[in-house]
């Protein structure tokens, strides 16, 4: 670059538009968001050297080396052909321009439901973000070359059910733009808590609504998606209430924190950053978004999203992808294993049949309730260890279970045994108790005489019968629930609520 054209692309460095924070995760400029809000100064410079590296390279086709989207689906069909035993390949929908969204998941038994949580990778949410998706074809490998020497690649395939979404976005990457064929930029067209910008189901883009009709069918413990042009752990909420720029904590902070917290200290450099300590920040206390993919993710589908960025670059050249894999492997890797490796796991029964109960899972002084699936009654809740909490079942018609807690580092199988609102002996005795209210016509006189002098030993009687019943039928559903636990492989150890 000679002097003339630095001094021709001055004005674009110094423009206002261009003095933001890097537009990984945001981008489409908030025009309510001050362009000099408490932004760092060597963001500006960063952000004015990165369009100077920009516009030297663009006469080179920045996609050499990666994998056009025929490519991908090339490669997603040559996994699952080669690893065809732990995995399955499945599509969410369509882009603007049809190209198919395909997944891929990787589990013992894929497309199986199993009492095990499960966990999205989603790539490329952003079409000019391509290193997620190359990344994610990278983590699938790994998984199935490694499976099952390596102790994470063996946890992962047994006891979580993978799915990865490499490109989100396969026409934005084709455009080598930001946005989709539309130029919707996707991570701002989820339903927002806030400000919703479109909440008609109409409007909504097809690579969105493919992604909340996945949600809809696979319930998702935890997810991160892939983003490029910062090195950062970003989690929830992404907006704020009055569209300032300040830490926004959802309830689930300090779990976010922890989940963040694995991902940046696995990787090769994100915990030193400068910028984020610890590698890590909070949506809105780095730069407020609205309708975003993750907010959404925690709100409505009850899976713990977070926002990724994996590299400062975000088309760096191909020939970087191996060094950026190798400084995000762990972080994958771990994110992954921490929906297993940590947080309380358990399930839900009836008392009186010891079927499963689809109730739900709470923490006293956290506002956000996981729910446990309908098969299983399995639930899967994330928490950063500590000292104590107060874990809550409860399920309609039957009385709500709570039990305190100390949760270590690992994970903890924590099963509720929950008792009906009103149970059947206590049905036996209201009936018996009518019916001695109504007994007493001239016809039964020696019946009413027997019943009246004796009435106390029939009383005591009928406690004690209605007493024995009720203990053979929770012996019943104690034996039929630890069936169940064995059968599903719920380990040695587990605490249970009865
Ligand atoms: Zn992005």
């Amino acid at each position: 670059m000679n002097l003339v054209s630095l001094l021709r692309l001055l004005p674009l460095i110094l423009s206002p538009s261009l003095l933001y924070p890097v537009e990984s995760r945001g981008g489409e400029k908030d025009p309510l968001l001050h362009p000099l809000s408490g932004l760092a100064h060597h963001t500006y410079v960063r952000t004015g050297k990165r369009l100077l590296e920009e516009q030297s390279q663009k006469r080179v086709d920045l996609a050499k080396g990666y994998m056009s989207n025929s490519d991908l689906e090339k490669a997603m069909k040559d996994f699952t052909q080669r690893c065809g035993n732990i995995s399955r390949m499945y599509r969410i929908g369509k882009s603007v321009k049809g190209v198919p969204l395909w997944v891929i998941e990787i589990s013992d038994n894929p497309g199986k439901e199993e009492a095990e949580p499960a966990f999205k990778y989603i790539g490329n949410v952003h079409g000019d973000e391509p290193v997620g998706r190359e990344l994610l074809m990278r983590l699938a490998n790994w998984i199935c070359d490694n499976y099952p020497k390596d102790p994470l690649a063996e946890l992962i395939v047994d006891k979580v059910h993978l799915h990865i979404l490499p490109s989100m976005n396969p026409d934005g990457f084709s455009l080598r733009k930001r946005g989709n064929a539309n130029d919707i930029d996707l991570n701002r067209d989820f339903p927002d808590q806030f400000f919703s910008v479109n909440n008609e189901m109409g409007r909504r883009q097809p690579e969105t609504r493919a992604i909340m009709n996945w949600l809809r069918d696979i319930r998702f413990t935890a997810s991160a998606s892939l983003h490029g042009g910062a090195l950062v752990a970003n989690y929830p909420w992404d907006g704020t209430e009055d569209r300032r720029r300040s830490y926004f904590p959802c309830p689930d902070d300090e779990t976010f924190r922890f989940m963040a917290s694995i991902y940046s200290r696995s990787h090769h450099n994100m915990s030193l950053s400068k910028e984020f300590e610890g590698g890590i920040t909070n949506g809105a206390a780095w730069y407020p978004i609205y309708g975003a993919m993750q907010d959404w993710n925690y709100i409505h589908a009850d899976c713990f999203e977070l926002t990724l960025e994996v590299s400062d670059n975000k088309w760096p050249p191909a020939n970087e992808l191996p060094t950026i894999w190798e400084h995000n492997r762990k972080s994958m890797l771990n994110l992954i294993s921490s929906v297993a490796k940590t947080g309380i796991h358990g399930k839900i029964f009836s008392s009186e049949t010891g079927r499963p109960l689809p109730g739900s899972v709470m923490i006293k002084g956290i506002n956000h309730t996981v729910k446990a699936g309908r098969a299983f009654a399995d639930y899967h809740r994330l928490l950063a260890p500590a000292e104590k909490y107060e874990v809550m079942a409860t399920m309609t018609g039957y009385k709500s279970k709570t039990t305190i807690i100390r949760l270590e580092a690992g994970p903890m199988a924590l099963d509720f045994i929950l008792d009906p609102e009103v149970s059947n002996g206590e049905h036996r005795l209201e009936s018996v108790c009518d019916c001695s209210c109504t007994t007493g016509g001239s016809g039964l006189e020696v019946m009413g005489f027997l019943w009246n002098s004796h009435l106390e030993v029939y009383f005591v009687l009928v406690i004690v019968l209605a007493f024995v019943c009720i203990l053979l039928l929770r012996k019943r559903a104690r034996l039929s629930f630890l069936r169940h636990s064995r059968q599903q492989g719920g380990g040695p150890k587990r605490a249970v609520v009865a």
